[in-house]
């Protein structure tokens, strides 16, 4: 360890990207060049004589009358076909660290697996461009290693209390060592320059990390302990392999899956920890602080260019230790990973749906596979995808049964809102909560407590209509209502962002002032809430209220703080937050997640619950949850009430089994768009005419998509279902060759999709 970080800091370790040998008679007279945009290729080109390359060596290129950056693919390609004379030129190679070979072949991979264009994928890895360019270095001091006495260097106190600070640690800047030496940094400059200490360069975002293998975490209970050992043995010992670490919120997952980062660092190699992206937040960061010492590197997409630049590079030359990120930080080029981490793995953010349509938690298994190493997969509510691999042998697993310090479960009860109808509220009307969920509260209010109010849907309400005629406000370019935001003062899509002020006439009919909300969201379950206590401090969050970490850390301290009585929020609540003091957690449509074509609408349902659930009594209070519910014998209401995790998984695995849908088979969703509704259904024609035919192989579709109009785009959709040991790819690439696309139309293939819309 000692001997790779005094590498890693050193100058030269970095000036020469690893693996570029010297311009000699040997050296590559063609390069294959992948590009990070979405054509063909890669492509090949001459390489000047003057010009050392190597494979991952990123250059540039010119491609039309563009120039752009590239990763040389491969040296002399021996099948190279084009002429001599019509080769391009490499333009230059970056001063920029390589793109490792595990990462070239994991971006070959992703692309194989998601039929998407490599240089696609590689623009996920690429991310960076200003990263390319490196930044000025700052100017650190390290011992030369020459004696003091030697050079004759006079030996004051100041000047031996600088030698010492430095004698446990990484160079540093003069500034730091003067700090912590308690001196000026003429002390520090006068060491440099009578030899003693040496100046080498120092690059931003170079992690260092004094004290990470030292410093502990608290002791840990039997079964949290032996849940570190074992996975603090796979990382010692590499080689790859899915370990599924499960248990309640609270239960010290990360506690142990830190250990186990910890020892990816004491064998000198570097660890990931991916997490959904709102859950990056500082408190998460300052844990990772408190635990080791140094803020990890951190990647997600609020990042200025300046902190991906430091980051990207840091990361390619092997300084970044621990890495925490949203799904992207996949991408980034680790060349010696040890460990990857994917906390909270049931979340459907790890899911893109944009772009290159992956699933971050299982391109993870797949990028741990081709580093030979280990992969831990983190939920309180896993996914059944995960589940059934365990059950199948597939995975590990390791489960922590209970809280830590023996905090006991919330008690959970239905509301069966058929029978409890909540009664209109006088001077206010329309209400959503149930007489038996306005006493919980105030109860909870008189005990001095905090309530939390869950309602996953922003704004007012989600439809308007005209009491004249009936008329709905819909979005003039998708299949869907628009939904009022009262505090922004407008009606908006929540597909493409169309928004609108509220009209004061009816389009339809002319009436005035005619408009009726129906429904409620969190504005409005707020807006009653008020209304019914209003003594109470009631704050009111949702992903439009509360944008960015820094937001949500201010917001997580307020609770804290106790300046908020009632908590009304979407699914930004939802997110491992600790509130001692929040005991009571009302969910005011517990089965708003159900309906709709969504094969896991079950189980997200369970596991946002769940989640949700888990806000309720983390300290020495016990907690209450309400569930207002239309179906209280669902089975979704009914394993939260009993906390029977299991029964439920069984039970959905059971449907899904019958139903043969993932993970007992395997799907691609193929969607069809075009400018009118004839160009869709033409292409969706011509899929359906050729579509495969061959045992363990299906078409469902075309259909009208739910979201039949997106963006003013008409879509069809078109379901490939086949057997789990046939790999849909290769059937969907031999279909997709017999089909023209269009130019007006659009065809897009999801692998594994998880949005049915
Ligand atoms: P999870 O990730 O399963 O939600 P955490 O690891 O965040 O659980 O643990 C929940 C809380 O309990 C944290 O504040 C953590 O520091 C604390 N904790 C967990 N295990 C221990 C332990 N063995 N000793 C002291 N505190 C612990
Ligand atoms: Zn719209």
């Amino acid at each position: 360890m000692a001997a790779r970080r005094a590498k890693a800091a050193s100058p030269d370790a970095h000036a020469t990207p690893p693996g570029l040998f010297a311009a000699d008679a040997d050296a590559a007279r063609r390069a294959r060049v992948a590009l990070p945009v979405p054509v063909e290729g890669p492509y090949d080109y001459a390489v000047p004589p003057d010009m050392a390359i190597a494979e991952g060596a990123i250059v540039e290129v010119p491609l039309g009358s563009r120039h752009l950056p590239g990763v040389v693919w491969a040296c002399d390609p021996p099948d190279s076909e084009v002429p001599a004379d019509k080769l391009k030129q490499v333009q230059r190679c970056f001063d920029a660290p390589p793109l490792p070979a595990v990462s070239r072949r994991f971006v070959e991979w992703v692309a194989r697996y998601y039929l998407a264009p490599l240089g696609a994928v590689l623009k996920m890895a690429l991310s960076v461009p200003a990263a390319l360019a490196p930044p000025p270095p700052t100017v650190a001091y390290a011992h030369s290693g020459a004696d003091p006495e030697t050079l004759g260097a006079r030996m004051t106190a100041a000047r031996k209390r600088v030698l010492d600070v430095l004698a446990d640690g990484p160079p540093r800047t003069a500034t730091d060592l003067a700090r912590e030496a308690g001196c000026s940094t003429g002390v520090v400059k006068g060491l440099a320059d009578a030899g003693v200490l040496e100046r080498v360069a120092l690059y931003p975002g170079a992690a260092v990390w004094p004290e990470a293998v030292e410093r502990h975490g608290p002791a840990l209970s039997g079964t949290q302990g032996r849940a570190a050992e074992d996975l603090q043995a796979k990382v010692r010992a590499g080689g790859f392999g899915v370990t599924l670490l499960d248990g309640v919120t609270g239960s010290g997952k990360t506690e142990v899956y830190l250990e186990a980062v910890r020892a990816a660092l004491r064998e000198g190699r570097q660890a990931l920890v991916l997490l959904p992206e709102i859950a990056l937040s500082a408190q998460v960061l300052e844990r990772f602080a408190a635990r080791f010492g140094a803020e990890p590197a951190v990647w997600h997409s609020d990042l200025t260019t300046a902190q991906r630049r430091n980051t990207w590079r840091a990361v390619a030359r092997g300084e970044a230790p621990v890495v925490v990120g949203a799904r992207s930080a996949l991408f980034l080029p680790f060349p010696d990973l040890g460990l990857i981490v994917v906390d909270e793995e049931h979340d459907a953010s790890f899911k893109q749906d944009e772009g290159v349509p992956y699933h971050a938690r299982d391109m993870a298994v797949v990028r741990a596979r081709m580093g030979d190493i280990p992969a831990v997969l983190v939920s309180a509510t896993p996914a059944l995808e995960s589940v059934a691999n365990v059950r199948a042998g597939r995975y590990d697993s390791l489960h922590l049964p209970s809280r830590h310090a023996g905090a006991a479960l919330p008690e959970v009860e239905t509301v069966d809102m058929r029978g409890e109808r909540p009664p209109p509220i006088q001077g206010h009307g329309t209400s959503y909560l149930a007489p038996r969920l306005r006493q919980g509260i105030q109860a909870t209010l008189d005990a001095g407590e905090q309530a939390m109010l869950f309602l996953n849907r922003r704004g007012y309400a989600p439809l308007t209509l005209c009491r004249g005629c009936g008329h709905r406000l819909q979005c003039p370019y998708c299949t869907a209502w628009l939904v009022e935001h009262r505090l922004l003062g407008r009606l908006q899509c929540h597909h493409c962002g169309f928004a609108q002020p509220r009209p004061e006439t009816c389009p339809e009919c002319g009436t005035a002032d005619s408009f009726a909300a129906c429904g409620p969201g969190v504005e409005r379950v707020a807006e009653e809430v008020s209304a019914l206590f209003p003594a109470a401090r009631v704050q009111m969050l949702a992903s439009d209220t509360v944008t960015g970490p820094d937001a949500a850390a201010r917001f997580v301290e307020s609770v804290r703080n106790r300046e908020v009585d009632i908590l009304v929020g979407t699914q930004i609540v939802a997110k491992g937050h600790h509130f001692p003091d929040l005991t009571l957690v009302g969910v005011v449509d517990a089965d708003l997640g159900l309906s709709g074509g969504d094969l896991r609408a079950g189980e997200r349902t369970y596991q946002l619950l769940h989640q949700v659930a888990g806000r309720a009594g983390r300290a020495e209070r016990p907690g209450q949850v309400l569930l207002q519910t239309y179906e209280p014998n669902h089975e979704v209401m009914q394993a939260l009430v009993a906390h029977d995790r299991d029964r439920f998984l069984d039970v959905e695995a059971q449907n899904r089994r019958e139903a043969g849908m993932p993970p007992f088979a395997r799907l691609v969703a193929l969607v069809v768009s075009g400018p009118d509704a004839e160009t869709a259904d033409a292409l969706a024609r011509d899929l359906a005419k050729t579509a495969p035919q061959r045992e363990g192989v299906e078409v469902l579709g075309p259909a009208p998509a739910p979201l039949a109009v997106l963006r003013g785009r008409y879509r069809r959709r078109l379901l490939l279902r086949t057997r789990r040991d046939l790999a849909p790819q290769t059937v969907l690439r031999d279909w997709l060759a017999e089909v023209r696309v269009p130019a007006k139309a659009r065809l897009s293939v999801d692998v594994d999709p998880y949005n049915f819309l």
